[in-house]
């Protein structure tokens, strides 16, 4: 993909935890050919692997609803947009989530012949958000999610694509989504306006179901 100078573009998906940025920004990634780089899977299996870094970003933040610090962050993306299957270009998921990581990106990108084609901003009322983080359980091993009641497996609690037994996220339990969320509108929602006012935003209402939601992602082009 190539952002209309010779660069490779890049794409944001922004907007509250559970609203489905995991599962649009995959799909939008396979029908453009990009790499999808979600922050949160690189961290969760860090922690899985069982690496200091990782284990230090689950128990001492991930757990507790709070971002990691960008140290650890702008270290691990720094290291991921480095290697060459981002040339072309790269669907980011769940980052940048900070005013200075949106900064590091504004550096970062152009340096590696990278520029920000479009932020696509995931929007669903908190009651929405709620109820999908609740009711998800996830596969750790493939990464597939489904949704107790909207898109439960096949076989309770196993993977319908792999067969691994499915995990209910430490951090999608009810308290800690309430912070998540309030972290959210503290850190990460300004960025909506900072890429407003660039004209690089395009909003989406992801209160509807996955291939709703796609089709309207894909309107933005
Ligand atoms: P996610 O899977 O995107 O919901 O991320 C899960 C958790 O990983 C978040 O609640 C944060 O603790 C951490 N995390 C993921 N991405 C970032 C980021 N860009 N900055 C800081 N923390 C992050």
């Amino acid at each position: 993909m190539d952002g209309g100078d010779g660069r490779g573009g890049v794409f944001l998906f922004l907007g509250p935890p559970g609203v489905g940025k995991g599962t649009q920004a995959s799909i939008f990634s396979k029908a453009r050919g990009l790499p999808h780089i979600a922050t949160g899977d690189i961290l969760r299996d860090a922690a899985r692997r069982g690496t200091p870094p990782g284990r230090e970003a689950k128990e001492q933040y991930m757990d507790r609803g709070n971002l990691v610090p960008d140290k650890i962050m702008l270290k691990i993306v720094n290291e991921r947009i480095d290697r060459d299957d981002c040339d072309a270009g790269i669907v980011f998921d769940g980052f940048p989530r900070t005013r200075s990581q949106a900064n590091y990106l504004d550096g970062a990108l152009p340096n590696r012949g990278l520029r920000l084609e479009r932020v696509l901003y995931l929007d669903a009322p908190e009651d929405v958000v709620v109820e999908r983080l609740s009711k998800r359980r996830v596969c750790p091993s493939c990464r597939a999610n489904y949704h107790l009641r909207h898109f439960p497996p096949r076989k309770e609690g196993v993977c319908d694509r792999c067969g691994t037994d499915l995990i209910w996220r430490d951090d999608d339990h009810p308290e800690t989504v309430r912070e998540r969320l309030k972290v959210y509108e503290n850190e990460t929602a300004e960025l909506v306006q900072l890429y407003e006012e660039r004209s690089l935003l395009f909003r989406v209402d992801a209160s509807g179901g996955v291939e709703e939601i796609r089709a309207a992602i894909e309107a933005a082009g």
